[in-house]
């Protein structure tokens, strides 16, 4: 049964920006992976992890950029970020869409990142992110669609899933966020949480959406001492490991887990949490500015 704020966007040449046309022509495509011998295939998703939670997705035709936090070094609204993007804001684009799950906390959007939006063909964010964001920006509520179409006429689906970014309860507090799936027929399906502490949330998504075949999470186990009673307000590194588990996922890229002092668990307590919950297969691991081919 469809839920009650069933919501659909639709994004095509009917829209103020022909963002099909410009898409296309934005295509540049992806680098061919070599696999048993003399065959080779496209990999569904070529992943580059420009630091913190800020990815660079190249998938059914399209480029997309998670969370943009492309500042240097230094103090941000009260967070601290420690290293700058692997990847300069220049040698991004172009990026056609920016999954952006909310954009009023500073690690998620910092002022660099705040900058490129607009070089962006489309915002997608919190409806309320939308409003405060104007241009290009496009609100989605949980569990709401928009279609894009990619190179070669490729179809990508993109529904936005609810956040949860702390314990129950904590919603009132943290304002809205939202995580987004991406699927495409022929392709694996995507899902990118967004800043999200919850299992539960994870369960609701792999029911209502799934099977998710690859997942980007936000993890790195966020705590600060003021706020919440110190519960962990995106997943621990257990729970990264757990979610892979909840969404039967074959492969899981963790993102926001390094960069900034906030981030309590990084890449040891990563490799050990999968490890210890016998997924360590499931983990692909990026150093900032590596890229996987999945
Ligand atoms: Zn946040």
């Amino acid at each position: 049964m469809l839920p009650s704020m069933w919501h659909p966007v639709v994004l095509d040449a009917s829209s103020p920006v022909a963002v099909r046309q410009t898409l296309a022509e934005r295509f540049t495509g992806f680098p061919p992976v070599i696999s048993r011998g003399t065959l080779v295939r496209m990999a569904a998703l070529d992943v580059t992890l420009v630091g913190g939670p800020t990815a660079l997705l190249r998938y059914g035709g399209l480029r997309w950029l998670t969370d943009p936090a492309l500042s240097p070094p230094g103090e941000y609204s009260g967070l601290t970020k420690t290293t700058g993007p692997a990847v300069e804001p220049d040698d991004l684009e172009p990026v056609d869409v920016v999954l952006l799950s909310h954009d009023h906390h500073s690690d998620n959007l910092d002022p660099a990142g705040r900058e490129f939006l607009a070089r962006a063909g489309r915002v997608l964010t919190t409806a309320a992110g939308a409003v405060r964001l104007g241009g290009n920006a496009v609100g989605m509520e949980p569990w709401s669609s928009a279609e894009l179409t990619g190179a070669e006429g490729a179809h990508v689906t993109v529904t936005a899933v609810p956040a949860q970014h702390g314990p129950d309860g904590s919603d009132a507090i943290m304002g809205p966020v939202i995580g987004f799936v991406l699927a495409a027929s022929d392709l694996e399906t995507v899902y990118v949480s967004g800043d999200n502490a919850s299992l539960d949330v994870v369960r609701s998504i792999a029911q209502r959406v799934g099977p998710v075949d690859i997942a980007v999470l936000h993890a790195g186990a966020v705590q600060r001492p003021q706020e919440l009673d110190c519960n962990y307000l995106t997943l621990s590194s257990d729970h990264a490991a757990e979610a892979a588990k909840i969404l039967d996922a074959a492969a899981v890229i963790p993102v926001h887990f390094e960069g900034w002092t906030h981030f309590t668990q990084g890449a040891p307590q990563l490799r050990a949490a999968f490890a210890g919950n016998g997924v360590k297969d499931r983990l692909r691991l990026l150093e900032p500015g590596s890229t996987a081919a999945l």
